[in-house]
């Protein structure tokens, strides 16, 4: 799936987002910079595993993704699926967002973590099945 397809369907989950939070602005970056990004939040995620994530900024909040990392995560995945991963991985953030929980402890990341993927489970059962097929441990 190309980006501007990727686009299509993250601008329209965040739409279709019940929550009330301030829109976020979308990022895509190449796997060297996203990596690079990824270690200057100092998240400690698996590159390979982490599709997208979310930077808390002065101007708002900025979802970055990774083009090559989802085509690869999903590439065993029905066009279907390919969609349902997309929107479920943007949810995740999206609750992240509306959560507003900061996090400075390994304890409080997994607090926080465990509190999305109830959310998830709970409010988009399909998004968050999806999710779990790829094992992600975000
Ligand atoms: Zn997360």
């Amino acid at each position: 799936m190309d980006k501007e397809e990727m686009l299509l369907i993250i601008n329209d989950t965040i739409l279709n987002f019940k929550k009330d939070i301030n829109k976020p602005i979308l990022m895509f970056l190449n796997k060297e910079r996203f990596s690079r990004y990824l270690d200057m939040m100092e998240l400690e995620k698996h590159l390979e595993k982490t599709p997208c994530f979310v930077a808390e900024m002065k101007g708002g909040d900025i979802l970055y993704y990774c083009e090559e990392i989802i085509n690869n995560l999903t590439k065993n995945f029905s066009h279907a699926e390919k969609k349902l991963f997309i929107q479920g991985i943007t949810l995740h953030e999206l609750l992240h967002i509306k959560n507003k929980i900061h996090v400075f402890t390994g304890e409080e990341a997994v607090f926080s973590e465990k509190l999305v993927d109830k959310e998830l489970k709970a409010f988009y059962p399909r998004q968050h099945a999806i999710l779990d097929l790829v094992t992600m441990t975000k």
